[in-house]
């Protein structure tokens, strides 16, 4: 059975929780680790939840941790918990493959950006149902970037005014990432680079500090304290 979060709402949001984060050290997978005394996973799922247009959301958890989270985030939202897959590819399209009938705008979010504004999910949900095939929520690059070599000598300086850096939630129309994934080769770190090879447009619309992927224990510390700032 999956569970309905708003009926009337048209937007499914899939959230990979799958990995291990080996980059945060050693400890639970990346999803199930305490920020302020409770999962990023949960901080991810009330955020979706707070957004009005979302009808399901589909968590894709640690196959050894289904039950967990089921019952973890029985008190936050009405979410479907499935296994996720070794890539994260592999948990995107198993979470696609049980979004019920209904909800024709498909969000991906990692559960890594786990104080994504309700806001955020709403603009990329807008720009979808606007008419945009495929809508990422982007950010400017700050810091000088440099190409380099395998011994870390320095090729050139890529012009950064054409740089983005790249957040989730990331919107399409659910038939353009269902056959984006259906004809998916190598595992890619991101859904829009999935619907790119098939020659979709995709277009950015602006991103929030406040998505930050949690990543390394610097990030995390981060997060902690945009908490107490109310974030
Ligand atoms: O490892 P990375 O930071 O790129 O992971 C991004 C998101 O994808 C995380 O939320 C992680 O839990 C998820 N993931 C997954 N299944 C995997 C690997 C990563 O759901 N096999």
């Amino acid at each position: 059975m999956t569970a309905q979060l708003n009926p009337r709402g048209d937007v499914a949001v899939l959230v990979p929780a799958a990995g291990a984060g080996v980059r945060l050290g050693p400890g639970a997978p990346k999803a199930l680790r305490p920020l302020a005394g409770e999962p990023l996973l949960v901080h991810a799922v009330r955020r979706i939840a707070a957004a009005r247009s979302v009808h399901t959301i589909v968590v894709a958890a640690p196959a050894a941790d289904v039950e967990s989270v089921r019952a973890m985030l029985v008190p936050v939202a009405p979410v479907t918990v499935i296994p996720g897959g070794a890539e994260r590819q592999a948990s995107v399209a198993a979470a696609l493959a049980a979004v019920p009938t209904g909800p024709e705008i498909v969000l991906v979010h990692d559960a890594a950006r786990a104080l994504t504004p309700p806001d955020l999910v709403e603009s990329v949900a807008e720009a979808v149902r606007g008419g945009h095939d495929a809508v990422i929520p982007v950010l400017p690059v700050v810091d000088t970037i440099k190409e380099v070599d395998a011994t870390e000598r320095v090729l050139g300086t890529v012009d950064r005014a054409a740089l983005r850096a790249v957040q989730t939630p990331q919107g399409f129309r659910r038939s353009v990432l269902t056959a984006a994934h259906r004809a998916a080769g190598d595992p890619l770190t991101d859904d829009a680079g999935l619907v790119e090879k098939q020659g979709v447009a995709v277009v950015c619309v602006p991103g929030s500090e406040l998505a930050l992927k949690i990543t390394r224990p610097f990030d995390l510390a981060l997060a902690e304290h945009l908490l107490t700032l109310g974030a």
